[in-house]
């Protein structure tokens, strides 16, 4: 009972809170902020330093100061356009400041004869004689204590029109001298103190009214913690409950026993070998060692949430295939999901190949495929006949039924997609495998948000033989020189890669930039060479054609949109010309860039670009200097932040108040370390005192399953 009590004085209306009252209620509303907990919850954007109180003598330009006197002089003027500027002659004993305020002429009441005024803000020079602060803040204090409520640190909140910072300090000020008791605590005092953060009251009354720097970063500190806290525990509860549901326990090995994977000339042969028939080269380490986590988890009863993360090149399609293989030899169906149809199209033909070579069907299934085939496909994933299924995330998600799906492999490249993984889960009989693939490496921070629940394995090695891709940044007044050295390497028996600058999110408009760079490498500048065009826009049947003809070399050009950015693979096709590079953003860039440098022979990447920002500058600088996928995500994050760089709609992944994933890091890694022990401790989080955290990670688990669904 005194738990709901209290619960609801957080809950009382704004206009109730000490010098604030109802005139303000629809200014509040504009913000989302009805109640006291909001306002508690409304966390100050910066702090003003108003600390600083010189005499007046001592000020200089560029000085931020506060300043207590007297009103001496108050004049109007006109100014031609018709602004009017109020100025005021601040003395303080010492000296004369001149305030200054354009078109506020009510300020003039409020001033003229104050004997007593604190005002606020930079000081700079004037063509007169005495120093000006423009529209300073302005405080009459009655007493000692409203100059040292003034003279602090002071919050600066996000508002709104018509509501000014006065009222939203008021408002904070008044909630945390009354409600500070009514905020629940959700993490006890026990982890309070491992974890080396304050209590929740104590954090609330220093980031709304700090003492000192030190404190508001304390302040922050424990808000912080609290909110990866809760994101961390109802990321890792939901992990420890999909490992307690009941998954499949693929059994290959006595199948295979029993003969029941017997193919090709009838012997019985283990998956190892299978393996090795269909891949033409030898497993990296690193390749090896994935693939054991993954048949590892794919023996558990427990259902396989996994995800691989792999930079350009890596492999990533051997580690699918050999999860996939096994799969089918225990008796299920697999099926790869990939973001887009070149892509989907892409994965069959490699995926076709390979397990042709052990006796195992795979057909194709998007949405692009003419209406027969389509049909078609659907019964063989059906009846069973098709043992591996490769198609788009929709297609397969939505519109496909299966005989038996065992594994469900999700391409996703850089678009992070949870949801296809819930839906996904729902769709089967029994409860899949699930084996996230994504080739941009994420920064640890995103993977420990975005993926928090997942398991993850990492292809750190890339095959054998490779060399480091050179990359140089080129002016447009250089494009002569470029088109010179592409020639070269044309003339060695290597293919080339046009990228077409990025216009517009229109495919029309886009597909109609890639024809006019095609006609012009076609017609003009490498006339003499065979050049072929691919864009998004085109039919599917040509597509593969034209694919098929730069694969076998019947062409000597690519010109192509950004739908080359995944997939393709012709390892003989070694230099890359992306032109307006600055167009693109760091993980596309490093994508393009991964379709050369597949071969033994030396590959090259020409960024045609004019960087005029400085963060355009880093971009082009950033690519050209560095291959580390990684390395390069960390630099995205820096630039675009969390949002942009996974690519996804699912803020809510983000939905932080204070926290930053690009700063507070260290706090991330702290905090998830923290879930596990408390999970340890207290799984369920039924333990009385967890009864506050528990109804907070229900909250935080539902924002993330909104985002997930949104
Ligand atoms: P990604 O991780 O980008 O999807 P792919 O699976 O497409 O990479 O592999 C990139 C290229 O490297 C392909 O040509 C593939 O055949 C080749 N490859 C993959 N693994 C190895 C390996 N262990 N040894 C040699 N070549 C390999
Ligand atoms: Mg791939």
């Amino acid at each position: 009972m005194e738990d709901f009590a209290a619960q609801d004085r957080l809950n009382t209306e704004i206009q109730f809170l000490k010098g604030v009252g109802p005139k303000w209620v629809a200014a509040f509303g504009k913000l989302g902020m009805r109640r006291v907990r909001d306002v508690l919850y409304h966390f100050p954007r910066r702090y003003e330093d108003r600390r600083n109180l010189p005499p007046i003598r001592d000020l200089r330009p560029g000085d931020i100061a506060t300043v207590r006197g007297a009103i001496r002089r108050v004049e109007s003027r006109t100014l031609r356009g018709g602004r009017v500027v109020l100025t005021a002659i601040l003395n303080d004993g010492t000296g004369d400041v001149s305030l200054t305020w354009f078109n506020q002429p009510w300020i003039r009441k409020k001033i003229e004869g104050a004997e007593d005024v604190i005002a606020f803000g930079t000081v700079r020079d004037s063509r007169g004689r005495v120093l000006e602060i423009g529209a300073p803040e302005l405080e009459f204090p009655e007493d000692e204590e409203d100059v040292e409520a003034f003279a602090r640190l002071t919050p600066v909140y996000a508002s709104t029109e018509g509501l000014p910072q006065s009222i939203l300090r008021k408002a904070a000020t008044s909630a945390v001298t009354y409600f500070l008791d009514d905020v629940a605590e959700a993490i006890p005092r026990r982890w309070q103190k491992e974890a080396d953060v304050w209590g929740v009251r104590e954090a609330l009354r220093q980031i709304h009214r700090p003492d000192s720097d030190e404190h508001r970063l304390r302040a922050r500190r424990r808000l912080v913690y609290e909110e990866f806290l809760l994101m961390q525990l109802a990321l890792q509860m939901r992990r420890r409950e999909t490992q307690q549901e009941v998954g499949i326990k693929f059994d290959w090995e006595s199948l295979l026993q029993k003969g029941g994977t017997l193919f090709a000339d009838g012997k019985p042969t283990d998956i190892r070998e299978q393996l090795g028939i269909m891949l033409p080269f030898e497993l990296t380490g690193a390749q090896k060692r994935v693939i054991a986590e993954i048949w590892g988890d794919m023996r558990r009863p427990a259902p396989m949430n996994r995800l691989v993360q792999g930079d350009v090149g890596s492999g990533k399609t051997a580690v699918a295939a050999a999860a996939m293989l096994a799969a089918v030899r225990a008796g299920y169906q697999a099926a790869l999901m990939a973001p887009t149809e070149i892509l989907a199209e892409q994965h069959f033909l490699n995926l076709h190949a390979l397990f042709d070579r052990v006796g195992i069907k795979v057909v194709l299934l998007h949405g692009k495929l003419p209406a027969p085939k389509k049909r078609k496909a659907s019964q063989q994933a059906e009846n069973g006949e098709a043992q591996i299924v490769v198609g788009t995330h929709a297609l397969v998600q939505d519109a496909v039924s299966f005989h038996k799906l065992g594994l469900a492999v999700v391409d996703e490249q850089h678009r992070f997609g949870v949801l296809q993984r819930a839906a996904l889960r729902q769709k089967g009989r029994e409860n899949p495998d699930v084996l996230v693939m994504t080739a941009t490496p994420i920064p640890r921070t995103l993977t420990m948000t975005l993926y928090g629940d997942l398991d993850v394995s990492v292809i750190d090695e890339l095959p054998p033989g490779r060399r480091p891709i050179k990359t140089h940044w080129k002016r447009p007044s250089e494009r002569d020189q470029v088109y010179a050295a592409v020639k070269e390497i044309l003339v060695q028996g290597r293919q080339a890669y046009f990228v077409c600058p990025m216009i517009s999110e229109n495919e029309k408009l886009q597909a109609q930039a890639a024809e006019e760079l095609f006609e012009r490498l076609r017609t003009e500048d490498f006339s003499e060479y065979r050049v072929g065009l691919l864009h998004g826009q085109m039919k599917s049947a040509e597509k593969e054609q034209v694919m098929a003809d730069f694969r076998a070399h019947e062409l000597d050009i690519l010109v192509s949109t950004v739908v080359i950015e995944v997939g393709v693979d012709v390892p003989n096709a070694t230099v890359m010309t992306i032109e307006d590079a600055n167009r693109f953003g760091l993980a596309q860039l490093h994508q393009l860039r991964g379709r050369v440098g597949r071969g033994s022979h030396q590959s090259y990447c020409i960024l045609v670009a004019d960087a005029k920002t400085e963060e355009s500058i880093t971009r082009m600088s950033t690519i050209r200097d560095t291959t580390d996928g990684f390395k390069i995500s960390e630099v995205d994050l820096q630039l675009r932040g969390p949002g942009d760089v996974a690519g996804t709609r699912q803020s809510g992944q983000f939905d932080f108040k204070l926290a930053d994933l690009v700063q507070d890091t260290k706090l991330l890694e702290e905090s998830r370390a923290m879930a596990m022990r408390i999970l340890d401790a207290d799984p369920e989080l039924g333990q009385p005192e967890h009864e506050t955290l528990l109804a907070r990670v229900k909250e935080r688990r539902m924002v993330q399953a909104a985002a997930v669904v949104s």
